[in-house]
């Protein structure tokens, strides 16, 4: 079976023009000693939004990997998939993100919920897990509550995993079920019972991206509880470890976190975590790359700064209009944007330190990083103009995603 790594960190390069400078991180790590598996990953949303064929991303990785030489693992990943976007990446993806958010919610069938009961007695109770210091109380109308909410999208993983296996086969592919695109986050018990029901559907899958407490804004800090987020994540590890033995999972599975980027709080919570456990992790980003070209291109100066401030202009006056799909995922004070005038009159020394995310920098602008991530359409619309003016900074831009990927992230994640 393709087995996914250990560590793993999920990257995305929405223009395909940075695989290689991102490569560069994951080297850097391995020379801390730390091997990571580099996964390049674009939603099918983000390939309409950008005009992107999902061949694209496996390209770019192919290439970057063979000049650099890279001799470890890497994937691509059909990311955030459904049975009617998949087939799209079939040909160019051996990671497949299962995204079955939609179905959590809607009710099973009565006797489907009896019959996962009847088969799985041992949910039902006090249940003690290595690893958790107080055992779950289960009760059945407990257990009758999270299959009926979670049973459809279970059987919506199978039949997208059966589709993808029967397409490429079992062996060649790595499996992933999210279910973090929703409202409520999925607490440990409910996990423990989602992956029973994912074992009997027979969904050898190799990574869970669970919902989790408070809130993944794209790009910018976790916003929430942090003792709360390290017990649950604590248990999260525990409830895997524990469902691998008893239903037999493939023995790698590990949870992924859909970090949306940046959320440098909660990187010394999770290693401490897997250093304790020795569990796995893929960590996924959100694109974020895209905004250290941007960043590249204001401290460019010249054609690439201006350029960066007509992207910010436009984004200022169609604002509605492209943070309408990220409604649930960002959070931005309108009031804390400058206009586009006073943008204009920023060094761009000035506009690089507002984008780039140092919390804490007197100059950083969470809002304008927030509303500047979600406008990567604008930069596509720019077309070549865009792109010629990555590779007219290649030196700068590829320093500034290198850079961001090594330090603000793995760094502290992996290394300390
Ligand atoms: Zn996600």
């Amino acid at each position: 079976m393709l087995k996914l790594e250990r560590f793993s960190f999920g990257v995305g390069d929405r223009f395909a023009h940075q695989a290689k400078a991102q490569l560069r991180a994951f080297q850097m790590v391995a020379t801390d000693g730390i091997d990571v598996a580099p996964v390049w990953n674009k939603s099918n949303r983000e390939h309409s939004f950008i005009g992107s064929e999902p061949q694209s991303v496996f390209d770019a990785a192919q290439a970057a990997v063979k000049e650099l030489g890279w001799n470890g693992g890497w994937h691509v990943d059909a990311d955030h998939i459904r049975l009617e976007t998949v087939d799209r990446f079939m040909a160019c993806s051996d990671f497949f993100t299962i995204d079955v958010a939609d179905s959590i919610g809607k009710p099973a069938m009565t006797e489907d919920v009896r019959a996962f009961i009847s088969r799985h007695p041992e949910l039902i109770g006090t249940l003690s897990i290595v690893g958790i210091s107080v055992p779950f109380i289960t009760t059945r109308s407990d257990v009758e509550r999270v299959v009926s909410k979670y049973l459809l999208a279970v059987r919506d993983a199978g039949q997208i995993y059966r589709h993808i296996i029967a397409a490429r086969g079992a062996e060649n592919i790595i499996a992933e079920v999210s279910m973090d695109e929703t409202d409520a986050p999925q607490t440990p018990p409910e996990l423990l019972i989602i992956l029973a029901a994912l074992a009997d559907e027979k969904v050898r899958l190799q990574a869970i991206a669970p919902k989790f407490t408070g809130r993944f804004n794209k790009g910018v800090e976790y916003v929430g509880d942090l003792v709360q987020f390290a017990k649950e994540f604590s248990d999260d590890l525990a409830v895997i470890a524990h469902a691998v033995q008893q239903y037999g999972l493939p023995s790698n599975l590990k949870l992924s976190v859909h970090s949306g980027s940046d959320k440098f709080s909660l990187y010394p919570i999770m290693r401490t975590a897997m250093a304790r456990t020795g569990a796995g992790l893929h960590l996924k980003t959100a694109g974020t790359t895209w905004l250290e070209e941007l960043i590249g291109l204001a401290e460019s100066g010249g054609d690439g700064l201006e350029l960066a401030r007509e992207i910010y202009a436009y984004a200022l006056a169609h604002v509605d209009e492209l943070c309408a799909p990220y409604a649930s995922v960002i959070d931005i004070d309108r009031a804390k944007l400058p206009s586009a005038a006073t943008l204009s009159s920023w060094t761009g020394q000035q506009f690089a330190n507002a984008m780039r995310h140092i919390p804490g920098h007197p100059e950083f602008n969470a809002h304008v990083r927030q509303l500047l991530h979600v406008s990567f359409k604008v930069a596509a619309k720019a077309g070549t103009r865009y792109t010629d003016l990555l590779k007219l900074n290649d030196t700068i831009v590829a320093r500034q995603v290198t850079e961001n990927i090594y330090e603000r992230h793995m760094r502290p994640l992996f290394v300390g």
